[in-house]
């Protein structure tokens, strides 16, 4: 289960949960792919405007597409690349999906993505 994370650039161990490599000389973006599911670095290919527009980013690993997840935009700790192109108002990466999921099991899921949802109304103005 436990697997090590490299950072794509300097190949230093990384945490899963990384946003920045914590090499001091390399301090490179970084990102959970849902794609490969690994740790990635990535680069803007799409830039959208408006309020429920998400920017489009490519792994550079697998060369798919994906977009922040919603939980890394609300500003809480996440660090995913959810899988683009697909129509939900919610894009989550893997790993915030099947927390979801477990939590909607329990009926209170939907209560989650409310309060997901006043968060970054809050942050967003
Ligand atoms: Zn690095
Ligand atoms: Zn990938
Ligand atoms: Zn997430």
């Amino acid at each position: 289960m436990s697997k090590t994370y490299r950072c794509p650039v300097c190949s230093n161990e990384v945490d899963v949960a990384a946003t920045v490599c914590s090499t001091a000389a390399c301090r490179a973006e970084l990102a959970f792919c849902s794609h490969c599911r690994d740790i990635t670095t990535y680069v803007l290919v799409e830039e959208r405007r408006g309020r429920t527009a998400r920017n489009i980013y490519r792994c550079d690993r697998c060369q798919r597409l994906g977009v922040k997840c919603y939980t890394w935009l609300s500003g809480s700790y996440c660090n995913g690349l959810a899988r683009a192109g697909q129509s939900v108002d919610l894009p989550l990466c893997s790993g915030c999906s099947s927390r979801v999921a477990e939590v909607s099991r329990n009926v209170i899921g939907w209560t989650l993505i409310g309060a997901l949802g006043g968060l970054f109304k809050r942050k967003g103005g």
